[in-house]
């Protein structure tokens, strides 16, 4: 990802760290799940978090969370 702007809480896009859409609208984000990778913040979308849900009942790699 060439995506490195720092994101400090002001209300902003957010982009799915997985399937890379994004949206600004607030009752939209309460649908995110917000998570850290390496120290840093990632969103991930309510699609993409449903199918984190299927990944990790599976125990297949999750280094997003
Ligand atoms: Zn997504």
């Amino acid at each position: 990802m060439a995506d490195g702007a720092i994101d400090d809480g002001r209300e902003s896009e957010r982009h799915c760290a997985m399937c890379g859409t994004s949206t600004r609208d607030p009752s939209e984000l309460l649908t995110w799940v917000m998570g850290s990778e390496s120290g840093r913040t990632i969103w991930t979308c309510a699609q993409c978090s449903r199918r984190h849900v299927r990944s990790i009942e599976a125990k297949l790699d999750s280094t997003w969370w």
